[in-house]
């Protein structure tokens, strides 16, 4: 080795001791004569100081050294003198004064700084992505990710779980998005898919008798990249026989709160985990994803201005569906037109037609009961009697001060359109807490969904989800009524994963692909595997999927998941660093079988 000890991993214990340290230079510093240098290796910093009255040819060498060369040094570790000591640094109680000072290799002037956090822009980080994960904030972040991972496999090992690979070159799994295709050289005109997700080959091993399976998985879906999206991402991939959703959840809870607080231990993590239905988290939210560290829950007030008189409210609730909701927004009796205006674009954005808005200016301490009719901010005020008023206050739970924010519309625009607004409101008012870990399980999620105008269905989940048994009756009748038995985790208004109980039964897997308007031959040629599978002995059996990289984005504290994938692509999909995806060498595309489109030949020779 050309080191005898980390630089980061020095402590007074080894003063007096001649060390070899080999590493980047972090910073280095002249001063009247003598050369300071910052030290870096994985495990953090040192100080050397390199004396020409002491070591001549080290000094002449420490004098050529510029930033993120890497250097190795020999020297005596000493403590540092009285009133020197770096106390924001482990090793900052000592400093090595350096006899020999070797340049192993130079480095060219970095396009950014490693030694400091700065804005830098992403797309040159990504670029140079191995000089970004220099920085400690990335490297922090390799770290977590590490320990996040064993502390799963260790926890999972613990209890029984095994965890087996499935194959990359795949079958095209019904998750949802676009495949990413492989063509096959062997057999000209077919093509693997990457999985979106190990979805059929896990409840396969459940059918091989595997009992508990998890898998570190990659997976791949060829989607519009959002924000907390990426084509490829990490999905811990779980599956256990003879459960029913208390084992999953039990399970999941166990480890997430141990996860929580084994790798984040400054967060504060809420427990239990509230577990509520999607109906729940609708009504209470306006959402499946609610952010539970802040209440600012929904109120029905459709049954207080069914009379008003009041036609934005009446007329909504005259439509199939239609409802008035709203939340308060305390304190804000006072908000500006522009942002009352600011709060309404928001509303408009999830389709809702307007925002009613009512602010409660009367002094601190006015009872609800005594307000009155000039304490009334609202456009409405004309058409709402102040008893109405009252009613809806105190309905909500408001007080003087207060802003209640009131959306009349079909229920799902209501929703989305609270939903929004809390979302906004809880941030402007900072009541989340940043160091707090709200955990829940959404459960009961509908089977189907509409895919189109005609009565077409698709899966909420997938199609392998089983429907709660009471709600089986409905599924040819009625069936975006029916529930099913899958569950989302989510912490902090995001979705972590999702998971379900599966169907184990041969009939029913065929009515439900039925239902989804798949033709007996389609159903044969893309599922053919897992239904004659199911006439082996299928155990009944769940599973769950939360993603890894957003978890550990969670974890880190980080704004998006980017950050904690060593080597992510961008949003357009392109890796920077190595300029993927690129055009190929005819001579490949011959081998494959493939020719180009003209449009698609155009756009290569353009590059
Ligand atoms: N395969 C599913 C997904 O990726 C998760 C599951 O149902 O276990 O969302």
């Amino acid at each position: 080795m050309l080191k005898s000890h980390s630089c980061g991993e020095l402590s007074l214990a080894e003063a007096g001791q001649v060390v070899r340290l080999a590493g980047w230079v972090h910073r280095r510093r002249d001063h009247g004569g003598l050369i300071f240098l910052d030290m870096r290796d994985r495990t953090g910093l040192v100080q050397v100081v390199v004396d020409p009255s002491a070591a001549e040819s080290a000094y002449q060498s420490a004098d050529a050294l510029r930033n993120e060369w890497v250097v190795a040094i020999t020297g005596e570790v000493q403590v540092r003198p009285a009133g020197t000591e770096n106390p924001r640094i482990a090793t900052g109680g000592i400093e090595i004064h350096a006899s020999e000072v070797t340049v192993l290799n130079p480095s060219k002037t970095p396009p950014f700084y490693i030694n400091e956090e700065s804005d830098v822009d992403e797309s040159l980080r990504l670029r140079y992505r191995y000089l970004d994960l220099r920085r400690e904030r990335m490297a922090a972040n390799l770290r977590l990710r590490h320990h996040v991972v064993k502390y799963i496999r260790d926890f999972l090992d613990g209890r029984g779980f095994l965890e087996v690979e499935t194959p990359m070159l795949m079958k095209s799994t019904p998750e949802g998005a676009r495949d990413y295709l492989v063509p096959s050289r062997v057999h000209p005109g077919h093509f693997y898919a990457l999985p979106q997700s190990p979805q059929q080959l896990k409840q396969l091993l459940m059918v091989a008798g595997v009992e508990r399976y998890f898998q570190i998985a990659r997976c791949f879906r060829d989607e519009d990249q959002r924000a907390d999206r990426q084509p490829e991402f990490t999905q811990l991939d779980l599956e256990m026989s003879f459960v029913d959703e208390t084992d999953v959840l039990d399970l999941m809870e166990e480890l997430y709160s141990g996860l929580a607080q084994a790798t984040a231990p400054n967060m504060g993590v809420t427990s239990p985990f509230p577990r509520m239905t999607y109906e729940e988290a609708m009504r209470r939210f306006g959402s499946d994803k609610p952010d539970l560290r802040f209440g600012m829950e929904i109120t029905d007030i459709s049954s207080i201005v069914a009379e008003s008189g009041v036609g934005v409210f009446t007329s909504a609730l005259g439509e199939a569906g239609g409802t008035v909701r709203g939340i308060v927004a305390p304190g804000c009796a006072g908000y500006s037109r522009r942002e009352l205006e600011n709060l309404t674009e928001i509303v408009r954005g999830q389709g809702a037609r307007g925002l009613a808005t009512i602010g409660l200016d009367a002094e601190a301490g006015t009872a609800v009961s005594d307000l009155q009719s000039e304490n009334v901010r609202s456009a409405l005020a004309r058409h709402l009697d102040i008893d109405t008023v009252r009613s809806i206050a105190e309905a909500m739970g408001a007080g003087a001060g207060d802003l209640l924010l009131i959306v009349a519309a079909h229920e799902n625009i209501v929703s989305a359109s609270l939903s929004a607004l809390r979302t906004e409101l809880g941030e402007r008012l900072e009541l989340a807490d940043p160091n707090e870990l709200a955990f829940a399980f959404v459960t009961e999620f509908p089977l189907f969904e509409a895919a189109d105008d005609e009565g077409g269905l698709s899966s909420v989940h997938h199609p392998f989800t089983a429907p709660v048994p009471e709600d089986a009756g409905l599924l040819e009748e009625s069936p975006t009524a029916v529930r099913s038995r899958a569950y989302d985790l989510v912490v902090n208004g995001l979705e972590l994963g999702s998971g379900s109980i599966r169907i184990h039964d041969r009939e029913l897997q065929d009515r439900i692909f039925a239902l989804l308007g798949h033709s007996p031959e389609e159903i044969e040629d893309r599922f053919g595997h897992m239904l004659e599978a199911f006439e082996y002995g299928v155990p009944p059996h769940g599973g769950f999927a939360p993603g890894i990289d957003r978890t550990v984005m969670v974890l880190a504290g980080e704004p998006n998941i980017r950050e904690v994938i060593p080597f992510p692509k961008t949003q357009s999909a392109q890796d920077l660093m190595m300029s993927a995806p690129s055009t190929v060498d005819e001579q490949q595309l011959v081998d494959l079988n493939l020719r180009l489109r003209e449009a698609a030949q155009d756009i290569a020779a353009s590059d």
